[in-house]
């Protein structure tokens, strides 16, 4: 794919990019139901500081539900999610905590449509964190820098293209200062063409020792960034791997036929 071969193009530098023995997130037996219909069985992830996790399966296996779950845009009924040593229980206070830690970025981007692109980075860290409208327009202006699009601050999301509004939606993430980042299928709304400026923004993330969990079937990215390969499929993780022996020594039957089907 020209993604794949956009990715390797770039070397990596991997001098931030260390493992903490430090836990970011950790799934302990969680379940999820929606109805009757039984979505996450026996969740079991312990994401360290500074790991990097590509999640891969089947369309429906629950990815996105199991990603949504962390920040509480779906709610868990079994089982046990701590984020930064904080339990993620119905308790509003602890809800609140969490999401400050954790970013989000989601495959459309959900920019407010109405608001410019730095306004759509001021936004939370005015109302939710309190910063003041300056110092948070510095700050949006910052990863606006970062994910190289200073110049379209006062535009609106509709005048930007698709990698550009994904980059805009990154930023604005970055804006809330998390110690996570979750991305749920970044790519997989992008025009070919866009895939790789929001990959190589990820990238750099990374290399900057950024906890990151991608739902993403980007192979080159996860065999290049991610240090471990997660599997899901039915609810289940199935397998989980460094890439290396992920990719070259798939162990079950159905990651065997996942990866036939995509690579
Ligand atoms: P994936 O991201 O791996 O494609 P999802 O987490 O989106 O999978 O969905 C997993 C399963 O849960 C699918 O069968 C989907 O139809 C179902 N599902 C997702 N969201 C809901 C919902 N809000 N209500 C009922 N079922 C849902
Ligand atoms: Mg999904």
């Amino acid at each position: 794919a020209p993604a794949d071969a956009a990715v390797q193009d770039r070397a990596i530098d991997r001098s931030n990019m260390k493992v903490s023995d430090e836990i970011a997130v950790e799934l302990v037996g969680m379940n999820k139901w929606y109805g009757e219909f039984h979505v996450l069985k026996d969740i079991n992830l312990t994401v360290n500081k500074g790991e990097r996790i590509v999640i891969c399966g089947p369309s429906g296996s629950g990815k996105s539900t199991l990603i949504r779950c962390i920040n509480r845009l779906e709610e868990h009924q079994k089982g046990r999610i701590i984020v930064d040593g904080i339990e993620l229980t119905s308790d509003l206070k602890k809800i609140d905590e969490i999401r400050r830690e954790v970013g989000m970025v989601f495959q459309h981007f959900n920019l407010f449509p109405h608001l410019t692109i730095l306004e759509n980075c001021t936004l939370a860290p005015i109302w939710v964190r309190k910063v003041p409208k300056r110092e948070a327009e510095q700050t949006a202006m910052h990863f606006l820098e970062r994910v190289r699009i200073p110049e379209q601050a006062n535009k609106y999301p509709g005048q930007l293209s698709g990698g550009q509004q994904q980059r805009v939606a990154i930023a604005r993430a970055l804006c809330m200062r998390p110690n996570v980042m979750l991305f749920d299928e970044p790519t997989s709304a992008l025009d070919p063409e866009m895939i790789k400026e929001v990959l190589d923004t990820m990238i750099g993330l990374a290399e900057e020792g950024m906890t990151m969990l991608c739902v993403t079937h980007e192979m080159g990215f996860a065999r290049q960034v991610a240090n471990r390969v997660i599997f899901m499929d039915r609810g289940q993780i199935v397998e989980q791997n460094e890439p290396e022996e992920f990719f070259n020594n798939p162990r079950s039957d159905r990651t065997k036929l996942f990866l036939s089907q995509i690579l």
